[in-house]
């Protein structure tokens, strides 16, 4: 019998080529009389055609953001934003950026409205993360999620093969482990799968044809489904091992989710086998782990820790920290498969 719990998250999405021209009337929607700008470095762009159209809606910027949001450009946002009596905050940029405007919603408790430019997902998520004195704090929390998210794949027509791939590869790992998540459900596997075969499609797409704006749409899409899949469900194995690869080794984000899903995908092969079926199926490949190895070779991604900067030695310790606590993960998760799961993808093997 069918049975679950599905605890769907509110916000508006408008997701179009050239939404970027509509942002001021979502704001203006949103009730915002005064709001920062948040922009990446990449978008200036784009954010000067946010700050015209937001005329006099728009107080002030907020201009530094930096991967996993340090403690000190938190407090300075915070203090700006308090500072002009911010109703809102208008955010456009990657993960970073809007790690920021979740950082001053938190604190000052006032709406955000995000415009991403990459396929971090982290708009879709009350997920929030800090680093304070090297350690990154994270939790959920209701009042950072976004209250209206403005995707326009025009304005990821920049994002070069090198970044798109990892950072879409990050997407989908958020939806291989929402698939056999221990609180999946009809909905969030629905959108997972949806995910995987939307993001899969844009990325050869994109590899295919740097210009092609619906492979970068297909590829958004993709993305969307991956952050509203992070947000519901409960993650896995993979994510432990990012987590505390990337925490104790600062390898690159997005590049480790890419090393590693294939490997984490084989290691709950036996255990999740309509999960696999599903993202093979996604994939168009007879096997999800396989599929997932040949996604990344085909579009030039990394496929070894070796290559982006694991040391050999850390191996061990990596294999006992992520076995330290126990966690939900459909196969049983023991420190000697742990560390030949970390061998493999050390030296980029095939998935077994
Ligand atoms: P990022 O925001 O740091 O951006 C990576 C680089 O790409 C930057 O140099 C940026 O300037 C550039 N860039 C951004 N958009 C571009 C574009 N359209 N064209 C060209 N260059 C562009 O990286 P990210 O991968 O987007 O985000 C990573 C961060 O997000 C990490 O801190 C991660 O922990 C966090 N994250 C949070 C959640 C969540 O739910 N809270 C989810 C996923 C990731």
């Amino acid at each position: 019998m069918i049975e679950f719990v599905h605890d769907a998250l509110p916000g508006r999405v408008v997701f179009a080529a050239g939404a970027l021209a509509r942002v001021a009337d979502e704001a203006a929607r949103l009730g915002i009389e005064r709001a920062p700008l948040i922009a990446g470095a990449s978008q200036a762009a784009a954010a000067a055609v946010i700050e015209q159209g937001l005329g006099g809606r728009r107080a002030g910027t907020i201009g530094e953001a930096a991967m996993h949001v340090p403690i000190e450009l938190a407090e300075a946002a915070r203090a700006t934003a308090r500072d002009i009596g911010a109703d809102g905050i208008v955010c456009i940029g990657g993960g970073s950026v809007t790690g920021l405007a979740k950082a001053i919603a938190l604190d000052v408790e006032i709406p955000i409205l995000a415009v991403p430019t990459t396929y971090s997902g982290s708009e879709m998520t009350t997920i929030w993360g800090i680093t304070e004195g090297g350690e990154k704090r994270t939790g959920r929390d209701r009042r950072v999620l976004p209250k209206t998210v403005v995707y326009d794949p025009g304005l990821t027509a920049g994002l070069a093969l090198a970044i798109a791939g990892p950072s879409g590869i990050n997407a989908i790992a958020h939806c291989v482990e929402a698939l056999y998540a221990e609180n999946a459900n009809p909905v969030t596997s629905l959108m997972a799968e949806e995910g995987i075969r939307a993001m899969a499609e844009g990325l050869r797409a994109i590899a295919r044809d740097p210009d092609d704006l619906d492979g970068r749409a297909r590829a958004l899409l993709g993305a969307y489904f991956g952050g509203a899949s992070l947000a519901v469900a409960t993650m896995g194995i993979h994510h432990k091992l990012c987590h505390v690869l990337g925490g104790t080794f600062a390898l690159p984000h997005a590049e480790t989710h890419t090393v590693i899903l294939p490997h984490a995908t084989a290691f709950n092969r036996d255990a999740a086998p309509e999960a696999m079926a599903r993202i093979a199926g996604a994939l168009d490949s007879d096997d999800a782990a396989g599929g997932l190895r040949d996604l990344a070779a085909e579009l030039g991604a990394p496929t070894s820790l070796a290559a982006i900067g694991m040391p050999e030695a850390g191996l061990d310790r990596t294999a006992e920290a992520v076995t330290a606590a126990p966690y939900a993960n459909p196969a049983p998760v023991d420190l000697a498969s742990v560390r030949s799961l970390l061998q493999d993808a050390f030296g980029g093997r095939r998935p077994r």
